[in-house]
């Protein structure tokens, strides 16, 4: 098991944002997060790597308690790679200084090392050539591509997706997609927040559906798409699908 949450809550002051959340994430396994604007999706996301605090519960990252106030949180996002609707790339470094700025930083790697990593992952993101441009000379889906191998060069066990490719303009979407997909492919273990139903369906290994802070139903992407069991998934379809 790569992931292990357990009787999680998340509250913002009086806001109780995550209710009664229960979920298990293998090894390997791809698992779409939808559901409507507000209903806790980033906020579940940002507990797994303790953007946000735990307000009780327990998430286990493989043999890890993360909700244990003494767990080492740089460490833990070396583990856990995350990738933002909004990209977060630094403005002031090159593409290929952004991918190199976490293993130099914070694993302490040679920059040659490091050079010689991020070339390699920039070409798997298919932007070998941009890696001495800033990141305003690119395009929203190629920022997005150099954030993913900014997050990969960390050597991640679990990739989290915030809705990577929300942010985009649609004839980008498509190139992001392709390299999740490969990734998914490679065996990475991937929770995706998205609202693209058919990389839920093609790529993910299960849906889950969130709704005002629960998890309402989870399922096979077959099952949660032709036959979903409760109304409010069935209402949340219905509207976008
Ligand atoms: P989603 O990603 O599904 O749109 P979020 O997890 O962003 O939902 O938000 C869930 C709820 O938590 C919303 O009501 C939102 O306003 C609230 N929320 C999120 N972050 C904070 C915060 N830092 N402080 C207070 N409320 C927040
Ligand atoms: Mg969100």
């Amino acid at each position: 098991m790569m992931i292990q949450v357990k009787d999680l809550y998340k509250s913002f002051g009086d806001l109780q944002v995550l209710k009664d959340i229960n979920v298990e994430v293998k090894e390997q396994e791809v698992v779409c997060v939808i559901g409507p604007s507000g209903s806790g999706k980033s906020t579940f996301l940002r507990c797994l790597n303790l953007l946000e605090e735990v307000t009780s519960g327990e998430v286990w990252i493989e043999d890890e308690n993360i909700a244990d106030p003494s767990v080492n949180i740089n460490q833990l996002r070396t583990k856990v790679g995350m990738v933002f609707q909004h990209f977060n790339l630094f403005p002031h470094k090159t593409v290929l200084e952004n991918v190199t700025i976490g293993p130099i930083k914070v694993k302490g790697e040679a920059k040659e090392k490091a050079d010689i990593e991020a070339v390699s992952l920039l070409e798997k993101v298919g932007l070998a050539d941009k890696a001495n441009d800033y990141p305003r000379s690119l395009s929203g889906g190629q920022k997005q591509r150099v954030a993913i191998a900014r997050a990969l060069a960390m050597n991640p066990r679990v990739m989290l997706f915030d809705e990577p490719t929300s942010a985009l303009d649609p004839e980008l979407v498509g190139d992001v997609l392709a390299v999740m997909k490969d990734l998914a492919k490679e065996g990475m273990t991937m929770v995706v927040v998205t609202h693209e139903m058919g990389f839920a369906r093609e790529v993910g290994d299960r849906v889950i559906f969130m709704d005002e802070g629960y998890m309402i139903e989870e399922g096979d992407p077959e099952q949660i798409f032709n036959d979903p069991q409760h109304s409010r998934t069935q209402a949340f379809l219905s509207k976008i699908l």
